[in-house]
């Protein structure tokens, strides 16, 4: 959405779907609701309220169940009349797109994952072909899940580097080798649905702004860690997109301003080089090789299911003291540039995902301290930092949160 449309005019057809829109937002914070409370706290009158969840239980999005109000005698025998949403009338499908792994998931109304299937590709593979599994996949999850496909409301994409929300097109996606994908165009084609496609750390913000642990909160950002650093940012309830696709790409910040590391986006000192699963396994590696005594160079050897970084993790946790001194020093980088954070955006809770949740007791504190220590005045004492309560699943929780926002929750008309 452009600034521009906030100045265009609204309709009647406009004014209902904002309501309904409002109607839905509701009932999905507050779990139940009855129609007085609901034309009580959107503003709205009676008639409107029972018009539109008439509308609402025709098409089975809603239920009302009758409750019994104990509490206050003079109603007994006239139960209050509560509305709640259906989580499985309708479905969302996310879809995350990592380096070199992806996701399709089928979730509910909710954002809770009804099934999910991973497919590991090969970074030489062309993008046309990685699409066409995916949608292969998506095929495969509708048929095993046994979902009406009409009750499908859309498909919602996140995707690894730099996505234009607009055109549904990956923009740059250095890490994959994909450049002006049309993502949006390749999958629509295919499939009977409709599409839309972001920045996989955007999507992850909005699924914690709608369904997480930043419901009501006004300004948040998630800051994710893995193969590359990257933030979403969501203001009121809407994502924060910038002038193009590049808002929130906090890996380049540059926390060492002479003398770092070159990045993949040819600059040095930025935070990804300092803070991601490739460097960090790298470093490790080599300072396991020149201390072969260590207890990481035997963590390492150890010929278990764990993958590289959680060996990492397990040598600091079990006393290991020079990669305790390692992440201490990474987790202060990440501080600085979480202040950088604050000082622009002042958000009340920022929310950490990927490595730097599977580490948060040992990155967390740290970064914490530094950021406090470093923000301008008392805006790093205000915020919330805290890690993401949906685990590995963030990357598709977060992509059908960007279709449910897109096709349920914003433009109710498409239901
Ligand atoms: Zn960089």
């Amino acid at each position: 959405m452009t600034q521009s449309n906030n100045l265009v005019g609204s309709n009647i057809n406009l004014v209902k779907s904002h309501n309904m829109r409002a109607i839905l937002l509701s009932l999905l914070r507050d779990d139940k609701v009855s129609r007085v409370e609901l034309a009580e706290k959107l503003s709205l009158s009676n008639t409107t309220i029972t018009n539109l969840t008439s509308e609402l239980l025709g098409q089975g999005i809603i239920v009302e169940e009758r409750i019994e109000t104990p509490e206050k005698p003079r109603r007994v025998g006239r139960p209050r009349r509560m509305l709640r949403l259906v989580p499985s009338a309708r479905y969302a499908i996310g879809v995350h797109i990592g380096v070199g792994l992806f996701r399709v998931a089928i979730t509910d109304l909710f954002a809770e994952i009804i099934y999910n299937e991973i497919e590991i590709f090969d970074l030489t593979t062309p993008p046309e072909d990685v699409i066409n599994n995916i949608v292969q996949l998506i095929e495969e999850t509708i048929k095993v899940c046994d979902v009406e496909r009409e009750r499908v409301i859309g498909v919602g994409v996140g995707a690894s580097g730099l996505v234009n929300y607009e055109k549904g097109i990956s923009v740059l996606a250095p890490r994959l080798g994909w450049e002006n994908v049309p993502i949006q165009h390749l999958m629509e084609i295919q499939l009977d649905l409709p599409v839309c496609v972001d920045n996989n750390v955007r999507a992850m913000a909005l699924a914690e702004a709608f369904f997480g642990d930043g419901r009501g909160v006004g300004v948040l950002a998630f800051v994710y860690g893995r193969i590359g650093v990257g933030s979403g940012i969501v203001v009121n309830g809407r994502v924060f997109r910038g002038s193009g696709a590049g808002a929130g790409e906090i890996g380049h910040t540059i926390v060492i301003p002479q003398g770092g590391d070159i990045c993949t986006c040819g600059s040095t000192g930025c935070l990804e080089t300092l803070l991601s699963e490739p460097v960090w396994i790298r470093y490790v590696e080599d300072l396991a090789a020149a201390h072969p005594d260590s207890l990481i160079a035997a963590t390492l050897n150890l010929e278990d299911e764990r993958t590289p970084i959680e060996r990492i993790f397990s040598a600091a946790r079990d006393g290991d003291e020079l990669i305790q001194q390692f992440i201490e020093e990474r987790a202060c980088y990440l501080g600085i540039a979480l202040a950088n954070l604050v000082n622009v955006l002042n958000p009340e809770l920022i929310i950490l995902g990927g490595m730097l949740a599977q580490g948060s007791d040992l990155i967390l504190p740290i970064a914490e301290a530094k950021m406090r220590e470093t923000a301008f005045a008392r805006l790093g004492e205000n915020v919330q930092l805290k890690t993401t309560s949906f685990g590995w699943r963030a990357g598709v929780i977060g992509a059908a949160a960007l279709a449910l926002t897109t096709y349920f929750y914003k433009n109710v008309e498409v239901i």
